[in-house]
């Protein structure tokens, strides 16, 4: 049987992302991984100036974006005894922040939801769509049903 070493887990703070982290943290426990932790701040304008990314937006309601996305992932990171060199707090695309950080940290196992806060008539949401795409490891989408 294949055994992961390093698991990352993709949160977006939705109603039902408690039940993605556990099943991710129930794996790096049987597989004895370590487990990581992602949040990617999406939707922000951000424009490309030749000279690098640009964010053309109120910079105090970005840091406070940033520092309130950084809370809450330290509060879910603290319960899971994740370590701050773990956690990650990306500005961008999600999937493909996700891929990233995963190839850079040689990531084994994706998880996230099936579903995010967005299109839970679909069978698959496009943020773990794209993932599944994109992403050189394994990709497991805990099923998440509308209540
Ligand atoms: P979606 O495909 O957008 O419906 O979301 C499916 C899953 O992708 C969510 O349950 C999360 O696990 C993950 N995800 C979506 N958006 C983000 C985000 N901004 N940051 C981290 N993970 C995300």
């Amino acid at each position: 049987m294949s055994h992961y070493n390093h698991i990352l887990v993709a949160t977006d703070f939705s109603d039902q992302s408690s039940k993605i982290i556990q099943r991710a943290n129930e794996l790096a426990q049987t597989n004895q991984a370590t487990l990581s932790i992602i949040h990617v701040i999406d939707n922000l304008p951000i424009a490309d100036a030749g000279y690098g990314p640009v964010i053309p937006f109120d910079g105090d309601l970005t840091q406070q974006l940033i520092d309130n996305a950084r809370q809450k992932v330290v509060q879910l990171a603290e319960k899971l005894a994740i370590k701050p060199t773990h956690q990650w707090v990306e500005i961008g695309s999600p999937k493909f922040e996700i891929v990233n950080i995963a190839e850079q940290n040689k990531v084994d196992l994706i998880v996230v939801g099936s579903h995010g806060k967005h299109g839970l008539a679909l069978l698959l949401g496009s943020t773990a769509n794209g993932i599944l795409h994109y992403a050189k490891c394994d990709v497991l989408a805990v099923r998440l049903f509308n209540d």
